[in-house]
């Protein structure tokens, strides 16, 4: 091809690209919806009862390569019980000026406590607020949820609570969905006490 041809070429690429339809989104009055895998903003994710998932065992922090998480341990007592296990996560915070969204700090969660939601607005003017705290992650308490600290709703023992767990959390789902097909009919309201799991574990995506 002679030489010449190739600026006419280039000017041939931009022609093309005035007739195509434009692809413009009117953020932040439009917003589209995310790809369902999209890697969002952190959550920290409860059980059924409510209790933490997060056992303060800083895996996450280790496999940060932002080094954007910090978390400080602590000890459950029989009388301040905040996750089934006996250690739980009283400081826990991710730093969204060096956090980069890869995700790898979810794969290192043993306990599947921390996800990925597909909340992208984290823009602030200020860098306090883009440091988020445990009580911004925390997924917020779902119907027949307690707030921590309170004793283990779903077993006495460790092994009783993550075997029955998955059991509680489909039984309440099932009540859930009987409340809300009983809920076209003009049947009496109980008292509530359903529940559902807050993990977004496929957002987690
Ligand atoms: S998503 Fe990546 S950069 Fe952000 S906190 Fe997790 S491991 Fe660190
Ligand atoms: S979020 Fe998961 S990996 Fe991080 S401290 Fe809690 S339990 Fe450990």
């Amino acid at each position: 091809m002679l030489d010449f041809l190739n600026p006419i070429k280039g000017f041939g690429v931009t022609f093309r690209q005035m007739f195509r339809k434009v692809d413009t989104v009117q953020y932040p009055e439009e917003k589209r919806p995310t790809a369902p895998r999209f890697h969002g903003r952190h959550q920290l994710n409860r059980w059924p009862d409510g209790l933490e998932k997060c056992i303060g065992c800083e895996l996450c922090a280790w496999a940060c390569p932002a080094d954007a998480i910090y978390v400080e341990g602590g000890d459950n007592t029989p009388d301040e019980r905040y996750s089934p296990g006996e250690r739980y996560g009283p400081v826990y915070q991710i730093n969204y000026l060096r956090c980069i969204l890869c995700g790898l700090c979810v794969e290192a969660c043993p306990t599947r406590a921390l996800t990925m939601t597909n909340d992208y607005e984290l823009a602030d003017d200020s860098r306090e607020n883009l440091i988020w705290t445990k009580e911004q992650l925390l997924a917020p308490l779902q119907p027949g949820m307690e707030s921590p600290p309170h004793p283990m709703r779903l077993g006495n023992t460790e092994e009783d609570y993550y075997r029955l767990g998955p059991s509680f959390a489909a039984a309440q789902s099932a009540d859930v969905l009987g409340l809300l097909a009983g809920s076209a009919d003009p049947a009496p309201a109980d008292d509530g006490t359903d529940a559902a799991d807050a993990d977004q574990g496929g957002a987690a995506r």
